[in-house]
């Protein structure tokens, strides 16, 4: 798989998918406003014409505000902040535009649902389950960030209940009134429910996507923190428990973007190796196009090598982070159509 996701119905749905195409791709990773749109009836046309596949990107915890945002489209979304996942604080978790729907609201479960639903009749090749997890701006988070540091969600009276009738937490202390001890037990009794909540949420939507698609090929996002990086936090704080959640899977996109994270191309193989060796699955590593959130370029050079290392790491599979990027820059396109001609891709069962 070579893929390449895209966020918008490019103004020119047939020069994009004849650029995909020359370039080596073979699969596009499609986010919901793609698929919701006017354009979407000829940008999926463009896409078959060229003989190329594609994957529905599913948002699973996203709040509809922070999906809205994220699309570059408009800064409000339709759900009001009585959806959003709360902190510690008994506030809104929000930062920028990473915000999450707080697991317990029925409500944003079941359009997440209807979403799916409404994608499996365009009948996509794949889909790609994308915010599988808690709310943390893990982009923003320096290397030398502290794993105590990193909190998440969710506190609101509905989590706060749903852990009780589960069995998570009200435990207490063992032995007294340490209230270390106490928060300490706290703390591993929510995070063994936000694994649970991730898992359960994953397998319902893996079962739905298969039921309704038989032989779709589905994908999961993943934060590109180690087992032990942050203290465990990809699955204490996060909730994204890689190997529990790899039965429900084909294969893992982790979001592997070096730069963004302050760290060197070579690092995007240390991710993968660490993911596979989590979850046996196969993992097609997602390189990023253009600089976020860092404050210096990314040039065409560094480009490519993190392209060669994803490369490497998947076998000759990759991701890419993303068509807009791409797009409005001719030279890293043309370096990465030389690359990917140069590398064949590896079959693979
Ligand atoms: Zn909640």
């Amino acid at each position: 798989m070579r893929s390449i996701k895209a966020y918008s119905v490019p103004g020119d749905a047939i020069a994009a998918a004849a650029l995909w195409r020359t370039t080596g791709f073979d699969w596009v990773m499609l986010a919901p406003s793609c698929l919701d749109s006017p354009g979407t009836a000829g940008l999926l046309s463009a896409i078959r014409g060229e003989g190329l596949r594609w994957s529905a990107i599913e948002p699973v915890f996203l709040a509809d505000e922070g999906t809205v945002a994220h699309a570059g489209t408009v800064a409000h979304g339709a759900s009001g902040e009585s959806e959003l996942s709360i902190g510690e604080s008994g506030l809104p978790l929000i930062a920028e535009w990473v915000r999450f729907a707080c697991p317990s609201k029925v409500a944003h479960a079941r359009r997440v649902e209807e979403r799916l639903r409404a994608h499996a009749e365009l009948a996509p090749d794949g889909m790609s389950l994308d915010f599988a997890r808690f709310w943390q701006f893990w982009e923003r988070v320096p290397e030398n960030a502290k794993g105590d540091s990193l909190r998440s969600g969710c506190f609101c009276p509905d989590c706060r209940a749903d852990r009780a009738s589960r069995g998570f937490g009200g435990a207490g202390a063992p032995g007294g009134n340490l209230a270390a001890a106490a928060d300490s037990s706290a703390e591993a009794d929510i995070s063994a429910w936000r694994r649970d909540v991730v898992e359960r949420r994953i397998a319902a939507l893996s079962s739905l996507a298969r039921g309704l698609l038989p032989g779709v090929v589905l994908g999961l996002h993943t934060v590109p923190w180690g087992a032990e990086e942050y203290g465990g936090a990809i699955t204490r704080v996060l909730g994204q428990d890689i190997a529990a959640l790899a039965p429900f899977v084909d294969y893992l996109t982790p979001m592997a973007y070096h730069h963004m994270v302050g760290r060197d191309p070579e690092w995007i193989g240390r991710v993968a190796a660490d993911q596979a060796a989590r979850s046996g699955l196969p993992v097609v590593p997602c390189a990023q196009t253009a600089p976020a959130y860092a404050g210096r370029e990314l040039p065409a050079g560094e480009f490519i090598a993190a392209a060669e290392a994803a490369l490497r790491a998947g076998g000759g599979s990759m991701a890419l982070y993303r068509h807009e990027d791409l797009a409005a820059s001719p030279e890293k396109a043309a370096a990465l159509r030389e690359l990917f001609a140069a590398r064949p891709e590896e079959e693979r069962s």
